[in-house]
């Protein structure tokens, strides 16, 4: 269970209901009032190596921005939700590329603001929309704190067209098991093989716990998405994937392999995550690999063209092989 050690928080806060909760549930742990929660000059100014210590801290404010973008993988929109950041670590994780340092998890408490233009959007159009609301954060994560997923969950239930989506790497799922969802939410869990998982995401749940949550989500009723991502090309990575694909294929249940998706995504890096990661975690592995890798816009890598082919061919074939059924959305 997350115990900040500091919350930061506006003053506006105390004008929501789970403003007001969160404050109460916290009422032990020291505070200090912000003006605004995208600049907090003294979280700004640490240095890398506080990357972790910085992640103990919450922050909750109201969310500003409201601003959908449009997408065409597993959703129509990206929505932005009731949180940001994140308080585990993957070495990789693109939020530490956008937010930089600011990384850790920051709450909203406009959640009925949020919820309602998602419900009034997917009323209104014609075609049956897909709301990804995970892409800033992962929820499952946060609602062991908020407890806003059955929150959500109970009050998009009923709208007449519309549905959720969010990845998730965390296994703590139990909350929503026994909700009435009419099969309007899709769970898409994020998998890596065991040793990615200890060596790159700390803070995250284990290969085992997932796979588990996966089985439950769907004797619950959920539609399940399998995300292989971010695949990283580490020394023996084809030996790790295939034995994460065999692993797949015995212990997840006949019911989620009768229509489960999938979708493969290959890692990205960036000099950001080199910096921090050599600072806050000097043992760690080394993500970058010059002979790899190659220039993608300012500051960011990705791996060369002819190794990405040579991967997806890999991966495709194993699926196929493993998971001869199941859908792959896409390989990027
Ligand atoms: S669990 Fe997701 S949001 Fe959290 S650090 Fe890992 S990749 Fe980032």
């Amino acid at each position: 269970m997350f115990k900040p050690k500091t919350i930061f928080f506006e003053k506006a806060i105390e004008n929501y209901e789970l403003g007001k909760q969160l404050l109460e549930k916290y009422k032990e742990v020291p505070k200090v009032e912000i003006e605004n929660h995208n600049n907090i000059e003294q979280m700004r100014k640490q240095e890398n190596k506080e990357f972790l210590n910085l992640k103990r801290n919450l922050i909750i404010g109201v969310r500003k921005t409201h601003k959908f973008v449009e997408n065409h993988k597993t959703s129509d929109y990206l929505v932005p939700y009731t949180s940001s950041g994140c308080t585990a670590a993957c070495m990789y994780c693109y939020l530490v590329c956008n937010y930089n340092k600011c990384s850790y998890l920051r709450l909203f408490v406009n959640r009925e603001q949020m919820l309602e233009k998602i419900i009034k959007t997917a009323e209104k159009s014609e075609k049956e929309l897909t709301f990804e609301i995970g892409s800033n954060s992962d929820l499952i994560l946060e609602n062991t704190i908020t407890g806003n997923l059955p929150w959500t969950i109970e009050n998009f239930k009923n709208t007449k067209k519309g549905k959720l989506t969010f990845p998730t790497k965390f296994d703590m799922v139990d909350d929503i098991l026994n909700l009435d969802h009419q099969g309007k939410v899709i769970v898409r869990m994020s998998v890596n093989p065991e040793d990615i998982i200890n060596n790159v995401e700390f803070g995250t749940s284990r290969l085992e716990g997932r796979i588990q949550a996966i089985n439950k989500l769907k004797d619950a009723g959920y539609k399940i998405g399998i995300l292989i991502a971010p695949v990283i090309m580490v020394d023996n990575w084809k030996e790790l994937y295939l034995e994460l694909i065999k692993q797949l294929e015995s212990k997840l249940s006949a019911n989620v392999k009768k229509d489960a998706f999938f979708e493969v995504i290959f890692m990205t890096y960036s000099f950001v995550h080199t910096k921090i990661n050599e600072e806050a975690f000097p043992n760690a592995i080394n993500l970058y690999n010059k002979e790899q890798m190659t220039g993608r816009g300012k500051g960011k890598y990705m791996y060369k063209n002819d190794l990405r082919k040579d991967g997806e061919i890999f991966i495709r074939d194993q699926l196929n092989k493993y998971f001869p059924n199941n859908e792959i959305m896409y390989i990027v």
